[in-house]
């Protein structure tokens, strides 16, 4: 159940929407390393998030999921002024960093959605002890998606992720890809933040 609808969205002119595109490719291949790339793809577990990206030419469509504990510090509804202006600020970074990037920096952002909802499938949390953050059962995430122009033009795309080093509680972030020449994933941690795409 989606609790707050998504704070804005921007068009995506001429492109596919980015769920359909990542959905399609996706579905394009069948392939084991992509379904093992993380344990539990649809877990909820706290210090742990997903980043799946299709890359096309010099476009990449991503979407990004995560508990909102790995980025806010807590899961309930935002009751003091601090706890709604973390929210707000987040939900701002996210909306205007792209969460890839290459060694130039030259992707750009040209549509972007937040999301902040519940979580379905409550029964697959793994109940780390993490701050004694659960006086309320609901779990939240963080759903974003961005649509990235680069002007990287190589056959092999190096991109690194500056969301571990913006949120202390992530500690690490399975990365699958795909493009027309293949597929492949990664797991990026605080000590290893870039992988490599082929386009
Ligand atoms: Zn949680």
């Amino acid at each position: 159940m989606t609790i707050q609808t998504p704070i804005k969205r921007k068009p995506t002119a001429g492109r596919l929407q980015p769920f359909f595109a990542i959905g399609y490719l996706f579905a394009a291949f069948s392939l084991p390393a992509l379904s093992h790339a993380a344990d539990n793809p649809g877990a909820h577990e706290h210090g742990h998030a997903r980043l799946q990206i299709a890359v096309e030419n010099n476009s990449i469509d991503l979407i990004f999921t995560s508990p909102a504990y790995n980025l806010a510090g807590f899961e309930h509804e935002a009751r003091s002024d601090e706890e709604k202006n973390r929210l707000a600020e987040i939900s701002q970074w996210l909306d205007t960093t792209p969460l890839v990037n290459t060694e130039a920096a030259d992707c750009r952002i040209t549509g972007a959605t937040v999301e902040l909802g519940g979580q379905s499938g409550k029964e697959d949390h793994d109940h780390h002890d993490h701050g004694g953050d659960h006086e309320e059962s609901t779990h939240r995430e963080y759903d974003v998606s961005q649509q990235l122009e680069c002007d990287d033009t190589g056959a092999r795309m190096t991109l690194t992720s500056a969301l571990m080093e913006k949120f202390g509680n992530l500690e690490e972030l399975a990365v699958e890809w795909v493009s027309p020449s293949g597929q492949g994933s990664a797991r990026l941690a605080r000590t290893n933040r870039a992988f490599t795409v082929s386009k």
